[in-house]
């Protein structure tokens, strides 16, 4: 089979570029293939199906990586003008509570996929569903994609075919692999977007305790990054947006990576002191175990008067000394867990690391073969939670898209 330009993996950035190459260039063929029975299954599982496409506040601060993703979208149209005045699609800003989120009005993906879809109808746009890529030959003015019995030639590709997270939505960094071979450089790769691993024993007696605080990325005594919100602490691991923000740190920080949680940020150090003493007279005859009964749930207040003195639980709390009542502030207000691993890729949302920003040119054109375009989540960038990394594969993928379809001759209607 042949076509013009080929797009490999139908997800948001893929769907993207297809729609902006063929808009950029209506006479050419341009044909998604995709590895699952149909296109779009990420979007529609994102945001527990309501699809956090962008976020108000988006800044560096939200990007990591080698490739500078803010720039890139800052110069492409925002979501207002690709989702409502193209697509027809009523966006919402701060969808339960999430602040600064941007959801569609109807409060589910589907929306978002539907409309997508019918723009690939309108314009023509092939999709070749259900069939992976599995081997990429450059020559010099075209490629052939290798899949299974049948070969795939096209003058220009643009490879969006995902990172290593969420394998079951078909992204299990097989294309990476393949760029790898064919003398990609890629950044180091972990999951990203996902919990953090910490020694079960760390955590016995914590499993399915939420509660809202600070917590801190440190290394080395140097606290990397501090986020506000509700962890929730599991089985292995610890988890909740804000842990899910720190984790594309562990990349560049492996084995020297700590979490330290402030579980109760608007209270000063003195101003518990005082509660706890205040507790320490009025309920005295009370075992210790009740210390904390009044500011977190039984089993996260048992945790913490259990890890910081050593003594019964069944002691009564006027027993407590002032040296075994600070030790216990000190666990409330630092908290530390070792990292010692990230989640697997079925857990996490993202990926850190991926094609390096230094194989692509300003409009993510390989600078290794000329007619090959990279979007999305296989690049070396990795958002924060709230609606980044796709607000990142929409931008990424009308850029690669617009300029492989003007590229090609007879460009522009
Ligand atoms: C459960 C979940 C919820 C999320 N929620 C949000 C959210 O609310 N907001 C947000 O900003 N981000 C969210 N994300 C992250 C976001 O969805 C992704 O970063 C984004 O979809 C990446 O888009 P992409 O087009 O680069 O890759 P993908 O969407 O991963 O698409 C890649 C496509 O390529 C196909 N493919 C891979 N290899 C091949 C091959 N060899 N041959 C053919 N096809 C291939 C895959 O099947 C896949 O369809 C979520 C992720 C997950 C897993």
């Amino acid at each position: 089979m042949k076509t013009d330009i080929a797009v490999i993996g139908g997800g948001a950035s893929g769907i993207t570029a297809a729609i902006a190459a063929k808009e950029a260039n209506s006479g050419v063929r341009v044909t998604i293939i995709e590895k699952l029975a149909r296109t779009g299954k990420k979007i529609i599982a994102s945001g527990n199906g309501k699809c956090n496409l962008s976020n108000m506040k988006l800044s560096e601060y939200n990007y990591h990586g080698s490739v500078k993703a803010v720039d890139i979208i800052e110069k492409m149209p925002d979501y207002t003008q690709f989702f409502t005045d193209y697509l027809g699609v009523l966006c919402v800003s701060g969808s339960e509570g999430r602040e600064g989120g941007i959801y569609p009005r109807s409060n589910s993906s589907n929306t978002i996929v539907n409309a997508m879809r019918m723009k690939l109808d309108e314009l023509g746009i092939e999709e070749i569903c259900g069939c992976e890529v599995m081997g990429i030959t450059a020559e010099k003015d075209r490629f052939t994609l290798i899949c299974g019995d049948e070969n795939i030639r096209c003058k220009r590709l643009i490879i969006a075919a995902g990172g290593y997270a969420a394998p079951t939505f078909g992204t299990d960094g097989g294309i990476m692999r393949i760029l790898k071979n064919m003398g990609y450089k890629t950044a180091k790769i972990c999951p990203a977007v996902a919990p953090l691993r910490v020694a079960p024993d760390k955590l016995k007696g914590l499993k399915g305790v939420r509660v809202k605080g600070e917590i801190s990325a440190v290394s080395g005594g140097k606290v990397l990054r501090t986020e506000r919100g509700e962890m929730q602490f599991n089985e292995n691991n610890i988890s909740g947006i804000c842990v899910f923000n720190l984790a594309y740190l562990f990349s560049e920080y492996e084995g020297k990576l700590s979490l330290k949680a402030d579980l109760l940020p608007d209270m000063s150090w003195n101003e518990l002191k005082g509660y706890i003493e205040n507790i320490r007279k009025s309920r005295g005859n009370l075992p210790i175990e009740e210390l904390l009964t009044g500011i977190f749930v039984k089993n996260l207040g048992v945790y913490l008067v259990k890890n910081s003195v050593d003594r019964p639980l069944t002691d009564k709390i006027s027993a407590l000394k002032n040296k075994e009542i600070s030790a216990i502030i000190s666990r409330i207000k630092a908290l530390e867990f070792e990292v010692c691993g990230c989640s697997p890729w079925q857990n996490a949302q993202s990926t850190m690391g991926g094609i390096h920003g230094s194989c692509v040119d300003g409009n993510l054109q390989s600078r290794l073969h000329k007619g090959l375009y990279l979007c999305g989540e296989i690049l070396d960038t990795a958002g924060d939670c709230g609606g980044y990394n796709l607000q990142w594969a929409w931008s990424s993928g009308m850029l690669a898209g617009g300029s492989c379809g003007k590229s090609l001759k007879g460009a522009g209607k």
